[in-house]
C-alpha cells in the first residue's frame, strides 16, 4: 500500500537529539529551540519566532495575545482545520465563516468585508495547500477597519506571496511541524510575531505568564508572574529533531515539488477531457508541494475513486468537513450557505505526497487515477 504520508529522517535529527540529552537540558527554550527560531528569523526575516508544541497551540497563543473575549467576532474560512476556529472559540469569540474562492479552497477576499462589524477583532486566513491567499486585499481591509490579521500558515512553510514569505505578513503567523507537514518533528509549531507591539507580551504568555525569557537574557534581576500564559514550549528533543529537518528544507521541498509537477503532467489529459479539475496555484504565490489535490465531479465519484485507488494499493484522502455545518458549530452558525467551501468538502481528493515517494510510485498512482476514468482497469 502506498500511504498518503510517510514521515522520514532527512538529516541529523537523531544526532541532535542525542546531543540535546548530552547537553543536560531537554526542557524547552534551550539550545535547539534557539537554533530553530534563529533559522526562521535569518532565512525569512521574521522578527520574532517562538516555537510551540503545535500550530494549534500557536493559534491559542495568538488568541490570548489579541485579547479575544466573549462578544468579539472572528472571521475565518469555513474550509479549514478545526484548530483555526477552536483557538478563538476557547476565548468565547463568535465565528463568522467566509466562503472559499470559486477557483481555490482559500478564503475569498471579496467575501470578507460583508462580514465585518464593529465587534470584529480578527481575520484568520489559511493558506490552503501552502498556497497564498490574496494578502494585499486582506491587509488593506484589515487596516481600513483596524482589525488584526492572523495567518494560519500551518501548510505554508517556505512559500512567497509576491516577494514576502507567508506567515510574515499579518500581525501574527502560525506554522505546524506535525508529521503530515513538509518539515516536521512529530508534533510541533511556531508563532511568528510580526506586529512589534505584540512581541514583548508574546514571549511572556509563551513562558506561562512570567518574564522568565527576559530574566535569562539578563534584562531583569528576578522573574515572576506578570500576565496570563500557559505552557507553550516544546521540549528540546522536539526542537533538536526539527533542526535536523530544517537543515534539509531545500531538498525536501524540491522533491515534493517535482512529485507535484509529475502528478500535474500525468493527469493533465484528464483535466482536458473535463472529468476532473487540477489544482491552481494562485497569482503571486509560489508552491511548496505540500498537497496535491484534485476536484472530482461529485461526492459519489470522489468516494468511488478513493475505493478504486485503495483496491490498487493507493491510499488517497478527502479533506475538511466544512466548519459551519459541523455538529459543534451548526447551531451557532448564522445559516448562510457557503457554496464553494461545500463543494470542496464533497469533491476534493488528495493523492499521496511525501519526499520519499518514488517516481515509479507516482506513475502508479497517476495510472490508477487514469484507469478509473478510462475504465480499462
Ligand atoms: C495542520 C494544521 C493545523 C494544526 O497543526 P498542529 O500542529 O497539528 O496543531 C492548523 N491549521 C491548518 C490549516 C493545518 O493544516
Amino acid at each position: 500500500m502506498i500511504p498518503y504520508n510517510k514521515p522520514a529522517l532527512v538529516g541529523d535529527e537523531l544526532t541532535y537529539i542525542r546531543d540535546a540529552v548530552e547537553r543536560g537540558k531537554i526542557a524547552g527554550n534551550g539550545h535547539y529551540t534557539a537554533l530553530c527560531q534563529r533559522f526562521f528569523e535569518e532565512r525569512y526575516g521574521f522578527e520574532k519566532c517562538l516555537l510551540t508544541t503545535s500550530c494549534t497551540d500557536a493559534l491559542e497563543l495568538a488568541a490570548l495575545l489579541l485579547n479575544i473575549g466573549p462578544g468579539d467576532e472572528v472571521i475565518l474560512p469555513a474550509y479549514t482545520f478545526v484548530s483555526s476556529a477552536n483557538a478563538f472559540v476557547l476565548r468565547g469569540a463568535t465565528l463568522r465563516f467566509a466562503d472559499s474562492r470559486p477557483d481555490h479552497p482559500n478564503i475569498d477576499a471579496d467575501r470578507i468585508e460583508e462580514l465585518i462589524t464593529d465587534r470584529t477583532k480578527a481575520i484568520v486566513v489559511v493558506h490552503y495547500a501552502g498556497m497564498a491567499c490574496d494578502m494585499d486585499a486582506v491587509q488593506a481591509l484589515a487596516q481600513r477597519h483596524g482589525i488584526a490579521v492572523v495567518e494560519d500558515a500551518a501548510q505554508a512553510i517556505n512559500v512567497l506571496y509576491k516577494d514576502r514569505p507567508l506567515g510574515g505578513i499579518g500581525d501574527l503567523g502560525t506554522f505546524s511541524f506535525h508529521e503530515t507537514k513538509n518539515i516536521n518533528c512529530g508534533e510541533g509549531g511556531m508563532l511568528v510575531v510580526n506586529n512589534p507591539e505584540l512581541r514583548e507580551r508574546a514571549e511572556i504568555i509563551w513562558e506561562k505568564g512570567t518574564n522568565r525569557a527576559a530574566f535569562w537574557r539578563g534584562e531583569v534581576d528576578k522573574y515572576g508572574w506578570v500576565d496570563v500564559g500557559s505552557s507553550f514550549l516544546p521540549s528540546e528533543l522536539n526542537a533538536a529533531f526539527l533542526y535536523g529537518q530544517l537543515q534539509h528544507i531545500d531538498e525536501v521541498i524540491a522533491r515534493r515539488v517535482v512529485i507535484w509537477d509529475e502528478y500535474f503532467e500525468a493527469l493533465r489529459p484528464l483535466q482536458e477531457s473535463g472529468v476532473l479539475e487540477l489544482p491552481r496555484i494562485p497569482q503571486h504565490s509560489t508552491n511548496n508541494g505540500h498537497i496535491f489535490y484534485m476536484l472530482c465531479r461529485s461526492e459519489d465519484e470522489r468516494d468511488a475513486l478513493i475505493g478504486h485507488l485503495k483496491e490498487h494499493g493507493v491510499h488517497s484522502v478527502f479533506h475538511y468537513q466544512v466548519l459551519h455545518r459541523s455538529p459543534y458549530y451548526r447551531k451557532r452558525h448564522d445559516g448562510r450557505a457557503l457554496q464553494n467551501a461545500e463543494r470542496y468538502e464533497k469533491s476534493l481528493l488528495r493523492l499521496p505526497l511525501y519526499s520519499g515517494l518514488t517516481d515509479e510510485e507516482v506513475r502508479h498512482v497517476a495510472a490508477k487515477v487514469t484507469s478509473f476514468y478510462r475504465e480499462d482497469g
